[in-house]
């Protein structure tokens, strides 16, 4: 690539609020065959709502409120933020918490008034041996069904509540992966989310292939695995969670409303947030290498 014609296609492409990081993040963007997205943030909104708590014993959904919010402050997820605008719509006073510990992909424990409490999804329960009995796991699928994402309180090692949280798909995902899709791409959800709230957005969107479940180390290494089938693969996505992928794909893409951990290992930043900027990223890069061979 000349010096040149690089200096224009990225001065175009920050017009189009496409920040690549330098000259070989534009090249490797026309060579992508696999496009990899995040769930949470990168092809919903990232902004979900809390749509309901389940009791599983004799905490108020306000008590079980505040046990969650008071972990919570603490975390900068968006699941997190959905927890606390809840609390605050409903008055709830948040209580001391000490010894918070966040597990990215998973959820936060900590000590809230004498009692340990964890808030996050079945792999963090499993991690701290909270077990979920059968009549539980079954009101979380039931949740799930509908796309929302379920999230278990525990109080001293027993699930007291589940939470249910939902988010919208952005407006222009789907027609942004109908284009991606013609434009010979093959598109992959990788998520932390569960597989059957993976599997009700991924149906929703044309996704063809979907991986649920998956930590923060895990999604680099489903990345590495694409790569050593021969596929060049971008990977977008928008939280610290994605960082690990993000640096291991042949390009990263970072959400612009994401966080900074997530540009900071990323090659290209989709300023607007919006997927439409991969199709245009990859349009500039093929017209910026091919007028220079
Ligand atoms: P995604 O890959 O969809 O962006 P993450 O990897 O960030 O999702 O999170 C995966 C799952 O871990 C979430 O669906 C949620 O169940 C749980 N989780 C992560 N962070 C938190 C948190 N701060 N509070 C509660 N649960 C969390
Ligand atoms: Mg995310």
């Amino acid at each position: 690539a000349t010096p040149i014609s690089i200096m224009v296609a990225s001065g175009r492409g920050a017009q189009q609020g496409l920040l690549f990081k330098d000259a070989a993040a534009i090249e490797a963007m026309r060579d992508i065959d696999t496009l990899v997205m995040d769930k949470t943030g990168t092809l919903t909104e990232g902004r979900p709502s809390l749509t309901s708590v389940v009791p599983l014993g004799s905490y108020t959904r306000s008590q079980l409120l505040a046990f969650a919010a008071s972990l919570e402050r603490s975390s900068e997820h968006p699941l997190a933020k959905a927890i606390m605008t809840a609390a605050q719509e409903e008055h709830v006073h948040l209580l001391d918490a000490a010894d918070i510990h966040i597990l990215a992909g998973g959820g936060v424990s900590g000590h809230v008034s004498q009692n340990n409490i964890a808030f996050g999804n079945e792999r963090l329960m499993a991690t701290l041996g909270v077990a979920l009995d059968p009549d539980t796991l079954a009101k979380a699928d039931v949740l799930r069904g509908e796309g929302a994402t379920v999230m278990t309180l525990a109080v001293d090692g027993k699930p007291v509540g589940l939470f249910a949280v939902s988010d919208r798909i952005k407006s222009d995902t789907l027609s942004a992966i109908v284009d991606l899709k013609a434009s010979g791409l093959h598109i992959v959800m990788l998520t932390g989310d569960n597989a059957i709230t993976a599997s009700s957005v991924a149906r929703a969107l044309a996704i063809d292939e979907v991986h649920a479940d998956v930590s923060p180390a895990g999604k680099a290494e489903v990345i590495g695995a694409l790569r050593k089938q021969g596929r060049r693969v971008a990977m977008a996505g928008d939280g610290i969670n994605d960082a690990p992928a993000l640096a291991v794909a042949d390009i990263g893409i970072a959400m612009g409303q994401g966080t900074d951990v997530a540009m900071e290992s990323a090659q290209l930043t989709l300023v607007k947030g919006r997927l439409s900027g991969i199709l245009h990223a990859r349009s500039l890069s093929q017209a910026t290498v091919r007028n220079i061979r």
